[in-house]
């Protein structure tokens, strides 16, 4: 018995064409858009950057079953006080992230400019806190982690009565995205549906109980909000900031515009972009190390920045010399609030998925005591096992050699972004022309099978109907003050910040299933990076 029903119904041009100019244009009106690939609309054809497109959606809101949606987010406040305190833990991070500073080159690079800022002392608003009667002068950076727990619905494949549940894909801690166009897409889900663009057979499926919205903008522009206002005014009367450190050109600018214009219209925030490789010629830090920003149209103005939001600085190519490492490092050294620090990037590393997650482990406990909630953290762990010499390292490593049981596995080095794992069948070659030593670099984790189902997607002006998988994400925003440096803090804001579904083409192996050439491996990057599809919820819970 197939786990969803036979949807998306098939259309006649009439209807397909109502529905289709429908999303075209609330899309456009709304700011539902990425610019386009020069695949797409040439560099001639556009040489001033002016155009942009639709986002690539699905026609039809994917189906996801109510029961796991509400499991994801009810987890959402566990998973902000667990990584807000493994980032806090200096010394349990080090010993997991020295396993891989000799081998990934990434990492130790990051991990050296935590240690120079370590040495020098990290600075921050000083804070006063009353002990007895003396006020002592306290140094506790305040840390903000706007996250992204991202899931597939998972069924046990020997047990066709289970109830499905969510399997934790990975957990994002730094530049989690989408979190803008979200809400616009179930936004226009809505809308759809109430000027009659869906088929009326459908009305029992896609109703308005059935469209949750997704507060993703108001839920992160409110997280940026409390981090800026617990930052405080400038000591020396300067106007104060935030800065969205972005990558440049960006082609999903307006998911970030929308968090950026709430930031400003809701609380009165002043928000610049600044790009990467920029940082060293716009900032600088004064004599108390405090951020200062000059934006390049206005050389002469002066801004003291509270909070830098990272929609960049996740992926090595983006470190293209030392210059760029030297604007990290600044940014590091400052007083502002990082989202994230290099701690709170380095938690969100799989290395770090796999130790908390490898069964038996003792770790979770650690940072979240108590003992319901850890449970419930504990169901959404799929396997993950280490590839170094350990007892599970060397049980990985059979299963990850041998064909037949490779094929249920996927391999993921300690990356951000997408396009770094492999999958299947492609693992062990891949391991046989790996050196050994660089193993361990690696995690080896269980393939999450989610049940099939079918959606139409439009991208670039082209309708694409087929199988399709999806992938919720639930994001969370923690707002904390480290006060020891040895994982005593106090958690100021923990709240969940809305949801995306994106909805990926299953031909490709990232979807999870076999792929063999890169340039359908490309395509998949396409899609992924702009199809935040949407779900009904309920009636199709698959225990029904
Ligand atoms: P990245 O940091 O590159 O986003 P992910 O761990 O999210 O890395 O993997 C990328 C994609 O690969 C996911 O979006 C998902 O489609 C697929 N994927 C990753 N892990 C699994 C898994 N265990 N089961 C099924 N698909 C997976
Ligand atoms: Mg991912």
């Amino acid at each position: 018995m197939a786990a969803y029903p036979e949807y998306p119904p098939d259309q006649n041009d009439e209807q397909q064409d109502y529905l289709l100019t429908s999303l075209k244009d609330w899309s456009i009106a709304h700011g539902l858009a990425v610019r386009p690939t020069t695949a797409y609309v040439s560099a001639e054809t556009d040489p001033s950057g002016a155009l942009a497109t639709t986002a690539p959606v699905t026609l039809f809101p994917s189906l996801f079953p109510r029961v796991c949606f509400e499991q994801a987010k009810s987890v959402a406040q566990d998973y902000n006080e667990l990584y807000s305190a493994i980032a806090s833990d200096e010394e349990w991070l080090k010993q997991t992230v020295e396993e891989l500073v000799d081998i990934d080159d990434f990492i130790a690079q990051l991990w050296k400019i935590h240690l120079a800022v370590k040495q020098e002392g990290y600075v921050q608003v000083t804070f006063t806190r009353p002990i007895q009667i003396l006020d002592l002068i306290m140094i506790e950076p305040l840390n903000l982690g706007l996250f992204r727990s991202d899931y597939m619905v998972h069924t046990d494949p020997a047990n066709a009565q289970s109830r499905p549940c969510v399997k934790q894909v990975e957990f994002n801690t730094i530049a989690s995205s989408f979190g803008g166009l979200s809400t616009q897409v179930s936004a226009l889900h809505k809308y759809l549906l109430t000027v009659g663009a869906y088929p009326e057979t459908l009305s029992s499926i896609i109703s308005d109980a059935a469209l949750p919205e997704s507060t993703s903008v108001p839920g992160l522009a409110l997280g940026m909000a409390k981090a800026h206002e617990a930052y405080g005014s400038s000591k020396n009367g300067l106007p104060t900031c935030v800065i969205f450190l972005v990558q440049d050109p960006e082609r999903n600018v307006f998911d970030q515009r929308h968090v950026e214009y709430a930031l400003n219209r809701n609380y009165g925030v002043k928000t610049f972009r600044l790009p990467f490789g920029r940082v060293l010629d716009d900032t600088k830090l004064d004599a108390d190390r405090k951020l200062i920003y000059s934006p390049p149209h206005t050389p002469s103005k002066q801004f003291e920045v509270t909070l830098v939001y990272f929609r960049a600085g996740y992926s090595p190519a983006e470190y293209q010399s030392q210059r760029d490492w030297d604007g990290r490092l600044q940014i590091e050294r400052s007083a502002a609030i990082k989202c994230p620090s290099i701690l709170t990037q380095l938690a969100g590393t799989k290395k770090v998925q796999q130790v908390l997650a490898t069964p038996h482990s003792p770790h979770l406990k650690r940072f979240l005591p108590n003992e319901a909630r850890a449970a419930a953290v504990l169901k959404t762990f799929a396997p993950i096992y280490p590839m170094d010499k350990s007892e599970a390292g060397q049980e990985a490593r059979k299963l990850a050699q041998d064909p037949e049981t490779a094929v249920r596995y996927v391999l993921k080095p300690q990356r951000e972004g997408g396009g770094n794992n492999v999958y299947r069948k492609a693992i062990p070659q891949f391991l046989k022309e790996t050196p050994e030593t660089h193993w361990p670099a690696h995690i080896l984790m269980e393939m999450i099978e989610p049940p099939a189902q079918s959606n139409v997607i439009f991208r670039n002006g082209e309708l694409q109907k087929g199988g399709v998988i999806c992938e919720l994400g639930v994001y969370g925003a923690c707002l904390w003050r480290d006060e020891d440096g040895k994982g005593k803090r106090k958690i100021l804001e923990n709240f969940e910040a809305g949801y995306l579904l994106r909805t990926k083409g299953s031909g490709s192996e990232e979807g999870g299933v076999a792929v063999s050439s890169y340039d359908e491996y490309l395509s998949y990057q396409d899609a992924a990076d702009g199809i935040p599809g949407r779900f009904r919820l309920g009636r199709f819970c698959v225990s029904n």
